[in-house]
């Protein structure tokens, strides 16, 4: 028994970390193949650049874990150093996808309906099993507020409905510009999910990225 308390906190906290990475890796593979498929849906495009950048972020927290573990780093400064690696990835995601959008309202090129519509109806099972893995393991933390992982969630969870609707929309009446036009909304979505990573002090001080470590703060603050 006391061999699982050794393994506790740290050792389940880089295990959530590697099945959220598994999920979002599978993400990026889901959206780029629905983009082919779709052939050029730019709201996939974005669900995949989106999802790159969320991968460096646990990427990134791991690296600050081991940093921490291995190296003594203070683990302030690798949380910090994690933080802002996210935060500048998320920024320079928004605005490719911005311009992708807003360039392709101007000429929105044909595209498949359903490849769209299952690739992020897929998207939404993956981001929403992502979620219960940080979650399943802190019902005991409920009154712990975990606004800015609930919040990136909920964005994520948006953009993929979102993408869903597109894809409905091209496949029922063929109108092209509903797939740039999510993908601008989806760029809002997401400055959004950024802003309130910048400005909430309680996502602020988490590793990486707050959808994939905020919840294990908790462990070691006890
Ligand atoms: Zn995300």
């Amino acid at each position: 028994m006391s061999h699982e308390t050794l393994r506790s906190a740290w050792g389940n906290e880089f295990i959530r970390n590697l099945k959220v990475l598994g999920l979002t890796v599978l993400t990026i593979i889901v959206m780029f193949a629905g983009h082919w498929y779709s052939e050029g849906s730019l709201v996939l495009l974005s669900e995949a650049a989106h999802a790159v950048a969320d991968s460096a972020g646990i990427l990134m927290s791991l690296l600050a874990l081991i940093l921490v573990r291995r190296w003594r780093m203070n683990e302030k400064k690798a949380q910090t150093f994690a933080y802002y690696s996210l935060v500048a990835l998320l920024i320079a995601t928004i605005v490719g996808v911005a311009a992708g959008a807003l360039y392709r309202i101007i000429n929105p090129p044909e595209i498949h309906g359903l490849p769209v519509i299952i690739a992020a109806a897929i998207g939404c099972v993956l981001d929403y099993s992502a979620h219960r893995v940080l979650h399943g393991a802190h019902h005991h933390d409920k009154h712990r507020a975990h606004r800015a992982l609930n919040f990136h969630y909920l964005g994520d969870i948006a953009i993929d409905g979102g993408g869903v609707l597109s894809g409905i929309i091209i496949l029922l009446w063929g109108w092209m510009p509903a797939d740039p036009l999510t993908s601008f909304a989806a760029a809002l979505i997401m400055s959004v999910i950024t802003f309130q990573l910048i400005t909430d002090p309680d996502g602020k001080k988490t590793v990486g990225c707050t959808k994939h470590t905020h919840a294990e703060n908790d462990d070691r603050e006890h």
